[in-house]
């Protein structure tokens, strides 16, 4: 069960983060799909070292499991720099970011994830830092109050987030270079199925590497995901090193993932708004509350999938069923 919720949850248990990271692109080369994204990032890259400056402040948006963070650590290795990580919600007091900030050499990569989470002080702090490469800060209060300006290295600070919606405008008209990664396509999920099968040392058919890639939700580290437990599945049951589509089926079958690539959580949700809500529409709030589930999760990890699949529909009352989803249901 608490393999499954982490499926669903699209979260990783601490062997996958490790063998997650030896699946992770190194260069824009390897990374796959995205073209205009690895075009524009290409020249800009290229633009910036032939200047010898940092690249300018890049932001990605898009659902979690797309790339970012491998994007973020791709811009590192191109540029021959160093990476520090952190995220939105680890950076809660503003002289632990001062630290951060001043720590930073002359164009290292800063890659701050859920960028969207930074508190108002700190987000306060990030702007003279992103334009002019300075922090100011006051000293003592009162009469005896001073303003201390410290000069920074020029360097490139990479934002993730999930929600391009709710940064601040401020902090988005800060970033020279803005990307929204779109959900990958079959054939591209297919490919990174294949190249992960290839590091991870297991054989794999190509039916089942597109078998993957159809209920891979159209998220590479979904299509990891589903692998590593195809993989888990060969070795076990049949005892071999070789993932052939019966495999992969069985082990759909397992883990509860249907056709479509729909598990357990999309299904309740479907199947939650045709039973209590008549198909929609329904507000975020109140199927949140009937799921059982923070809003959060719904939209940022479950509905937007669901949305580009046609299974879900927003419009301005709330989210609707589609057709589709209905006959879905039946099957
Ligand atoms: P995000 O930061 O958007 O949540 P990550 O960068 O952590 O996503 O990606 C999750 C995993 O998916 C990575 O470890 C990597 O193995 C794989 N991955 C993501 N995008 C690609 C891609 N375009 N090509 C190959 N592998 C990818």
């Amino acid at each position: 069960m608490a393999e499954l919720k982490r499926l669903v949850l699209n979260q990783e248990s601490e062997e996958d983060q490790v063998i997650s990271l030896s699946l992770r692109p190194e260069r824009l080369a390897d990374f796959v799909g995205q073209p205009d994204l690895i075009k524009g990032l290409q020249v800009a890259i290229t633009a910036s070292q032939r200047r010898g400056e940092p690249l300018e402040h890049t932001l990605f948006s898009g659902p979690p499991g797309l790339g970012k963070t491998s994007l973020a650590h791709i811009i590192a290795n191109e540029m021959n720099s160093r990476i520090t990580i952190t995220s939105g919600p680890a950076i809660d007091r503003a002289g632990d970011f001062i630290g951060i900030l001043t720590n930073l050499e002359k164009g290292d990569v800063l890659f701050i994830d859920e960028i969207h989470r930074l508190s108002k002080t700190v987000e306060e702090f990030l702007y003279p830092a992103m334009e002019n490469f300075k922090i100011d800060f006051i000293v003592d209060k009162g009469p005896y109050a001073k303003t201390i300006n410290f000069n920074l290295k020029p360097f490139t600070l990479i934002g993730a987030t999930t929600r391009s919606g709710l940064l601040t405008t401020p902090l988005r008209d800060r970033f020279g270079i803005f990307y929204h990664l779109e959900f990958y396509g079959e054939n591209d999920l297919s490919r990174i199925v294949l190249t992960s099968a290839g590091k991870l040392n297991v054989e794999i058919d190509n039916d089942a590497c597109l078998a993957m890639a159809r209920r891979a939700r159209g998220t590479p580290r979904i299509a990891n995901r589903l692998l590593r437990r195809c993989r888990d599945y060969a070795q076990v049951n049949s005892n071999k090193n070789h993932i052939d589509l019966k495999v992969v089926n069985e082990a759909m079958r397992a883990l509860r993932i249907d056709a479509q690539g729909l598990d357990e959580l999309d299904r309740r949700l479907l199947m939650t708004m045709k039973t209590q809500y008549n198909g929609g529409p329904v507000g975020i709030e109140a199927l949140a509350a009937t799921l059982n589930e923070e809003t959060d999760t719904i939209e940022d990890v479950i509905e937007p999938y669901l949305l580009k699949a046609g299974f879900l529909r927003r419009t301005t009352r709330g989210r609707e069923l589609t057709s589709m989803a209905v006959e879905h249901l039946k099957s």
